[in-house]
């Protein structure tokens, strides 16, 4: 649930976010294809109040329920446990609800672990190892995923600089000892890593040339401006992990949920921590072929897609004719 210009920008945020799902649960191999529900709100708009904000989640519910399985949805920006909670009562079409109710919960967490997963990964490449004891890290946006992620960062004995348009969040800074600035600063602060977590678009032709990271491994989806900003980031010298490898500790752990034999936590973080083999696959690939890790894990995508979308082998001989 956004706020939105007009209704071409809420549908270009679905397509474009959609296509980043398609890659997600591909490179990360799973049996799902790609969607994403946008629920907009106009620029103007006066608050939500519970009611209507109610009214709303049960309109968008009533919208999956008539895709009949072929999309089913989960929590993302904007929206929370206790909103799937009310979408559950006009759709069964949908993921991530309490695990009291035998479902798989909020994935923010999973996704923070994923994400802790490719800082790891990206580490390793450019220092030699994965270790986070005293690497300095820029986490902007400390919403549910950047939270998280901040908090594990911490744990790991990784300095912190942190940032978020929401001044409320300077408390989680305090709590974890971390330096609180503004999201412009801590986007260029001068740190190993920078991890991006809040909305899409921070890396661009602007910022790109005042980087000062070597490696930058976030939450955020749609982290480019456009592609071309992935080759500056490589010619700039900037080791980056595509944003729908990093992030899909979520949707790996709502997969779990969809699995025959039901959920088990045990089963979602021995998946989710796979993000950071597929990353060192990538990253691999990309130095053997001379490209970026986006065009490596776009090839990824690519080859699973196919492979997916082929006919049975048996099937693709074809009958002989009569
Ligand atoms: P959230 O709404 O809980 O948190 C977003 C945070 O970013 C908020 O604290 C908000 O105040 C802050 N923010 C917004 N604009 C900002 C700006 N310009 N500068 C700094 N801070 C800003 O959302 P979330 O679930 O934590 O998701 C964060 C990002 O990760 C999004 O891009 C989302 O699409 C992506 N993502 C989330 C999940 C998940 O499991 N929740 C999975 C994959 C990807």
């Amino acid at each position: 649930m956004w706020t939105y210009a007009d209704s071409r920008d809420a549908i270009a945020d679905a397509l474009r976010l959609s296509r980043a799902m398609t890659f997600k649960a591909a490179v990360a191999g799973l049996p799902q294809g790609g969607g994403k529900g946008v629920i907009m709100r106009g620029m103007g708009d006066p608050p939500l109040d519970p009611e209507r904000r109610r009214g709303a989640l049960l309109d968008f519910a009533d919208t999956v329920d008539m895709l009949d399985g072929r999309y089913m949805t989960a929590e993302d920006v904007g929206t929370s446990d206790s909103d799937m909670t009310v979408i559950a009562e006009n759709t069964r079409h949908i993921t991530g609800l309490a695990v009291e109710r035998g479902s798989s919960g909020d994935p923010s967490p999973w996704t923070a672990l994923g994400v802790e997963e490719a800082v790891r990964v990206a580490c390793e490449r450019v220092w030699g190892t994965g270790d986070l004891a005293e690497r300095s890290i820029a986490v902007v946006g400390l919403g549910r995923v950047g939270g998280a992620l901040a908090r594990n960062l911490a744990a790991a004995g990784a300095r912190l600089v942190v940032a978020d348009v929401d001044e409320g969040k300077r408390r989680l800074a305090d709590e974890l000892g971390a330096d609180w600035t503004d999201p412009a600063a801590a986007l260029l602060a001068d740190v190993d890593v920078l991890a991006p977590c809040a909305l899409g678009a921070d890396l661009n032709a602007d910022t790109v040339p005042a980087l000062r990271c070597r490696a930058i491994a976030g939450a955020a989806n749609n982290q480019l401006a456009d592609e071309s900003v992935a080759q500056q980031l490589t010619e700039r010298g900037i080791l980056w992990a595509p944003d729908f490898v990093a992030n899909a500790g979520g949707i790996i752990n709502i997969s779990v949920e969809l699995e025959p034999e039901g959920y088990a936590p045990d089963r979602a973080e021995e998946r989710v921590r796979a993000v950071g083999g597929t990353l060192r696959t990538i990253f691999d690939e990309a130095e053997a072929a001379g490209t970026t890790p986006l065009a490596a894990a776009m090839t990824l995508a690519d080859r699973r897609l196919a492979e997916a979308s082929a006919p049975p082998r048996a099937a693709s001989l074809g009958a002989p004719p009569a």
